[in-house]
């Protein structure tokens, strides 16, 4: 029996240890510990990599989402769409600045929500829409764009699981009014603890964005919002400029897994994730379906192979949000969440465990 770890986070430690230990060191020795060259240079480099004109570092990625939405001044009586399948964080950036949650059920083949979708639950109190790159798949950007623009509405993109995924070839950063990241260890491009980034084309809104991370300050001592502290520590900043480097080759052996477990699940009980033709994902997650998925779960188990749910409880299931909207509230996303099943997935994973899964998915 081969033993396949979901996830083997230090093993991508060792992988770089001695320039990760060096660029640590040297962030430790020189003094910066707020700001500084190396968050700089990390910001103009994400800036770069991610198809926009401007990153500004943040503490985390929820803290990027609650940014964006306090830049776009997003308050109470302001309805803003999300889907009903996401992590969490992506509805409590939206409680937590005040505003209304419209939640929007996906597609359930590709899991992402749709511009039809969208278009359905659009009020005239609609101020944003929130569509997330679920899994590390790109929404559809082109009909999201239009239809926001249609309707004058603002958006912003969650793209926590998205680092280096495209659309129509273009890095997903550039894309909308802001998109937000996090940087939390286990995502595609990881810290060694928390941190995030909000990117965007526009100038006024990356300082917007700055300013309310650093309590509502542009200028020392002179607060002209009630902002937050919320900065991209300059050690994860120092992490992150090692790793980036290495993104694009990391995302391509994701590819190279998702593709063999698609050819070798064409046609068997597991249902695959459909893929627009427009998008290059990244596989942050790998996500398929069973009909019978806590019993394979239990299968997979025993024989040393390792999956997770993301996310097992949809977010208007959860205590915090479960008076708000009765249990069926959203069908497909509680569909989804009882089939789901996450395959072992990462640069780290050998092809020889690729094969040993494959056999184990298709013995189930
Ligand atoms: C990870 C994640 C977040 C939150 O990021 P943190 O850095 O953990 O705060 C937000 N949205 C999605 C979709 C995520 O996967």
């Amino acid at each position: 029996m081969m033993r396949v770890p979901f996830l083997d986070l230090a093993a991508g430690y060792q992988a770089l240890q001695p320039e990760l230990e060096h660029a640590l060191l040297q962030a430790a020795r020189s003094g910066h510990y707020i700001g500084g060259e190396a968050l700089h240079a990390f910001e103009q480099a994400f800036a770069a990599y991610s198809g926009s004109r401007y990153c500004v570092g943040t503490g985390n990625g929820l803290d990027a989402l609650r940014l964006a939405l306090l830049a776009l001044e997003i308050g109470p009586g302001d309805e803003v769409i999300v889907p009903s399948n996401t992590f969490i964080a992506t509805w409590l950036a939206v409680s937590q600045c005040g505003a209304t949650l419209v939640p929007v059920e996906p597609d359930p083949d590709s899991h992402l929500i749709t511009a039809d979708g969208i278009a359905a639950a659009i009020t005239p109190r609609t101020r944003l829409i929130l569509p997330v790159h679920l899994y590390g798949q790109p929404v559809d950007i082109a009909a999201i764009s239009a239809l926001a623009c249609r309707h004058g509405i603002r958006v912003v993109a969650d793209a926590a699981q998205a680092h280096g995924a495209r659309y129509d070839g273009q890095p997903v950063g550039g894309a909308f009014d802001l998109c937000t990241w996090s940087f939390y260890p286990s995502k595609n491009l990881g810290a060694l603890g928390d941190g995030g980034a909000v990117t965007t084309n526009d100038p006024d809104l990356a300082e917007r964005v700055r300013m309310l991370g650093n309590y509502g300050s542009r200028e020392k001592y002179r607060f002209e919002r009630p902002g937050i502290n919320s900065r991209l520590d300059p050690l994860q900043a120092a992490v992150l400029s090692v790793k980036l480097p290495r993104l694009d080759a990391w995302n391509a052996r994701r590819q190279a897994i998702a593709h063999r477990y698609c050819t070798a699940l064409a046609g068997s009980d597991w249902t695959l994730p459909a893929v627009s033709p427009r998008t290059s994902p990244v596989w942050h997650l790998f996500v398929v379906r069973h009909p019978r998925r806590d019993l394979v779960q239990q299968q997979l188990r025993a024989l040393g192979v390792d999956t997770l749910i993301h996310y097992p409880i949809p977010p208007h299931r959860q205590q915090a949000y479960q008076r708000q909207w009765p249990a069926d509230a959203f069908p497909v996303a509680s569909a989804l969440a009882d089939e789901i099943l996450s395959l072992p997935m990462g640069p780290q994973l050998s092809d020889e465990q690729v094969t040993y899964v494959i056999d184990c998915l298709l013995g189930c």
